[in-house]
């Protein structure tokens, strides 16, 4: 197995000068070499061919014993100096300080066609950065992550990517609600891929130094070769970097929007400079429509990161980084400009996002309007996100809402048949009149219409209990699960007849089930 390593992080960022692997602050550097630890018996469950192809490598690396050895952490490819990133960042809306790859080990950045990826071992081993935690991963969140990243790609939504799923053969330690019953699980490496895994909270880290030459030679280093067309070293220069950071956050979180996908701990130290999504951990999609809804028990207090209000935290996030970079620009008023703009434009991209899924090609004055009363209707009763975009593209321009044929076109969506009462009816019916005058001014064909809207409202996403489903078999080897899995996410928009059982509702027994509504951090 050959893979051309290119490490331009290590070799062009300050390293921390201590070796020695135990927990510290980390002072005016922006990563600490580490070496990952040996699992007892690393075991092979899954590899994404597509990303064995980024990285030049061939179906039978694949196969080889050292394909296993050098994901898992056995082995270091020649030329590889392992080390783990130091960031910082806020945690829930506070300042939590250093926190840095605690479980993240980057083996080096690979060269292939002219890219450079990144590559990383989640769950390899205590770092300087782990604090009191053991540097481990077990297998149902890395299942997570591993099915969750190649679904969002494949969704079009930018994100890290997986290259390989292994066991590691240890046992792992976890409360996985943290209410005092801890049990032992498998221990498992995630490889992920990405570009880069530059956080927020890498920038933050030094700005709470004070630590200014670092902070500029990280934010030269991150516009000279993932923003080139930026000037660096100028004040105008680290402007326009920051405005190109909002606009890729912007762009993410409309996707997270469009897909009903809720990341779940939208902390700075998990934000991405490329607007990449990334950590995937307590993450969830809707299933029913409730902007007010998260995934995570360890934020159910407050929702701070609901679905509803990740654009917002976005915003908020941007701020701590417009904090950070401010030592380099040393003027707030055009920094703020940038992020009013952010704001203006979330909400006029949500707009454009919406009528897309609505199958409307441009947006009117009335527009907003039409999408507030889609969202409280969609709020009535318990309707499913995703299969209601998706048969919403059923719906006849010249249908007439005056019976109930409407509500035979979304009925799938409904999870409870029985409350829909008269008064839901209404309103569907009303919105429905509302729509069908709006498409009246849309000169696509219903065919036309529906082509488009079924490129933009998938039809297969990664719901909360088919993760669950391909965990629990996972536990028991069975790794048929995961696989059918990520062949059907692998084309979320096509209609796969076979995979149709995937098209439905959460079960009735997944409805308050661990894993499939309650996710804690626990990971
Ligand atoms: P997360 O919420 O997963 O993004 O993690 C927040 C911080 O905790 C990061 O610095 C992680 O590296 C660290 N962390 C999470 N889990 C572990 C673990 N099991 N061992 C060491 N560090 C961890
Ligand atoms: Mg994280």
């Amino acid at each position: 197995m050959k893979l051309t390593l290119s490490n331009t992080f290590s070799t062009q960022l300050p390293a921390d000068t201590n070796t020695i692997n135990e927990p510290r602050q980390v002072l005016n550097a922006c990563y600490s070499y580490v070496t990952p630890r040996i699992p007892s018996n690393p075991q092979l469950v899954s590899v994404t061919p597509q990303v064995v192809t980024l990285l030049g490598l061939i179906n039978e690396d694949v196969l080889s014993k050292d394909f296993i050895n050098v994901f898992s952490g056995v082995t270091i490819i020649a030329n590889s100096k392992p080390y783990a990133m130091c960031y910082a960042g806020h945690q829930f809306g506070n300042w939590a300080g250093q926190l840095g790859d605690g479980r993240a080990i980057n083996l080096g950045e690979v060269q292939h066609n002219n890219l450079r990826w990144a590559i990383q071992l989640k769950g390899a081993g205590r770092t300087p950065y782990s604090r009191t935690a053991d540097g481990l991963a077990v297998l149902r969140s890395s299942v997570r992550e591993y099915l969750c990243a190649e679904a969002m790609h494949h969704l079009g939504v930018p994100t890290t990517r997986s290259l390989s799923l292994i066991t590691t053969g240890d046992a792992v330690l976890r409360d996985m609600l943290y209410n005092g019953n801890q049990a032992y699980e498998q221990g498992a490496v995630v490889c992920r891929v990405a570009q880069s895994f530059i956080r927020f909270g890498n920038f933050e880290l030094f700005a709470s130094h004070n630590d200014i030459a670092s902070l500029r030679q990280l934010t030269n280093y991150t516009i000279k070769h993932f923003y080139p067309s930026i000037e660096v070293g100028t004040p105008q220069g680290y402007l326009q970097f920051f405005k190109a950071v909002c606009n890729a956050t912007r762009t993410m979180i409309i996707h997270w929007q469009r897909v009903g996908f809720v990341h779940g701990v939208m902390n700075t130290d998990n934000m991405s400079v490329l607007g990449l999504t990334i950590d995937y951990g307590p993450y969830g999609w809707l299933e029913s429509y409730d902007p007010n809804w998260t995934p995570n028990t360890t934020d159910s207090q407050h929702s701070r990161y609901r679905y509803g209000n990740q654009l917002n935290v976005g915003g908020w996030n941007l701020v701590q980084l417009a904090n950070a970079l401010y030592p380099l620009i040393e003027n707030v008023e055009p920094l703020q400009q940038i992020l009013d703009e952010y704001t203006e434009q979330c909400a006029s991209d949500y707009i454009t996002m919406m009528c897309r899924k609505l199958g409307l090609t441009y947006v009117t004055a009335n527009d907003k309007l039409l999408i507030n009363e889609l969202e409280l209707a969609l709020q009535l009763i318990e309707t499913d996100m995703t299969i209601f975009f998706r048969n919403l593209s059923n719906f006849k321009k010249e249908q007439t809402s005056e019976n109930n044929n409407v509500i035979n076109i979304i009925i799938d969506a409904f999870y409870i048949p029985t409350e829909i009462t008269t008064n839901v009816q209404l309103a569907w019916v009303t919105w429905f009149k509302n729509y069908a005058l709006r498409l009246q001014l849309e000169t696509q064909t219903d065919t036309e219409r529906k082509v488009a809207m079924n490129l933009t409202n998938p039809k297969y996403v990664l719901r909360n209990y088919m993760a669950q489903l391909a965990i629990d078999a996972a536990e028991k080897q069975d790794y048929t699960v995961i696989e059918e899995l990520q062949l059907i996410l692998q084309q979320p928009y096509s209609e796969q007849p076979q995979h149709q059982k995937w098209f439905a509702k959460r079960p009735e027994w997944a409805r308050n089930k661990i894993g499939c509504s309650m996710l804690s951090c626990s990971s």
